[in-house]
């Protein structure tokens, strides 16, 4: 780290928190962060509301509304470099689950419609005004540095931001979570697509093999890995990786059906068409980016020419 300090200003838009709170995640290196930046903004511990010119802009958080926009925007005016934190600055994160609804069905969900409100009513000038559709961070401002997670694993982040810091490039591997995973690939005789929620899964065996869908072979590792560790199936939650990015005809249904079909006794077919009935879950990630939007996914395609059809 260098020793002259570096003034950082730290956002968040539509975010969920848990980027920022992961930074506690980097234990005591967070002193040797601390010793090389000054923090000049930061929401989540200081009640500064200015945004002073800085050399580093670290936001978290997809652009859902108006106030998100305006935020993101002078973000970039004041800092040098600017920093995608986290699966929903970089790739628009669960929120885009919204593609799937008008913001009118959603206001009248939350507010109005709902099991537990009774007479309730859209707000009017109390809540941010949503934008038409949620946006990853680049499509509003340029951004220089990307660094996916949901939130990003901590070695990530401090090598990310170490290496901004310092003004190098960071050292990142674009290895797939199966990279990392202990489970075995192995054939099998399973015949049908299993949710894994009705029994014990073997812990040893790759869960594709064992007819649940994984999301491993298609995540990028910024993570290391841990959900496999415990028993749970990779959603996904660090976006895709970078040959689902970059080439046009790999998508995360198709790679993930021929797989599994390889594995099992399952059909590809039968596993394209479950991935793509639960697209908002399968895809839930980074459906709002234009990459995986122009996928050959139907219902993604369709819910977004919906809204652009409507605004
Ligand atoms: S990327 Fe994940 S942890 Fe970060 S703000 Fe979005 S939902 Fe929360
Ligand atoms: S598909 Fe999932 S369970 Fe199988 S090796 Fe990859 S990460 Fe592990
Ligand atoms: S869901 Fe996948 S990408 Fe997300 S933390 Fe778990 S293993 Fe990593």
């Amino acid at each position: 780290m260098t020793t002259t300090k570096v003034s950082v200003n730290v956002e968040w838009l539509s975010a969920c928190g848990g980027c920022d709170t992961s930074l506690v995640d980097l234990h005591e290196k967070i002193l040797q962060l601390f010793d090389a930046v000054q923090i000049q903004h930061w929401p989540l511990i200081t009640d500064i509301k200015e945004r002073p010119k800085a050399k580093i802009g670290l936001i978290s958080g997809a652009v859902r509304s108006q106030h998100d926009h305006k935020v993101a925007v002078e973000m970039r005016e004041r800092c040098d470099a600017i920093v995608a934190f986290g699966t929903c600055a970089v790739y628009g994160g669960i929120s885009a689950a919204s593609l799937a609804h008008s913001n009118a069905e959603i206001l009248d969900r939350v507010y109005v419609h709902n099991p537990t409100t009774v007479g309730g009513a859209a707000p009017k000038n109390t809540v941010a005004v949503l934008e038409d559709k949620v946006l990853p961070l680049d499509e509003v401002i340029p951004v220089d540095l990307y660094l996916p997670g949901c939130p990003p694993h901590a070695n990530f982040t401090f090598e990310a931001l170490a290496a901004v810091i310092a003004g190098r490039v960071p050292k990142a591997r674009d290895e797939s979570v199966c990279g990392r995973c202990k489970r075995t690939m192995k054939k099998t005789e399973v015949a049908a697509i299993d949710s894994g929620y009705a029994h014990p899964m073997d812990p040893s065996l790759c869960f594709l093999s064992q007819g649940q869908i994984c999301l491993g072979s298609v995540t990028l590792d910024r993570c290391l890995s841990p959900c496999t560790e415990v028993g749970a199936a990779c959603t996904g939650c660090a976006g895709p990786t970078m040959q689902i990015l970059t080439e046009p005809n790999r998508d995360l249904r198709t790679e993930v059906a021929e797989r599994m079909s390889l594995l099992t006794k399952i059909p590809a077919a039968k596993v394209v068409e479950t991935m793509e009935a639960g697209a908002k879950s399968h895809y839930a990630y980074a459906m709002a980016t234009k990459m995986v939007g122009s996928k050959p996914t139907f219902l993604i395609k369709k819910w977004i020419e919906k809204i652009e059809a409507t605004t």
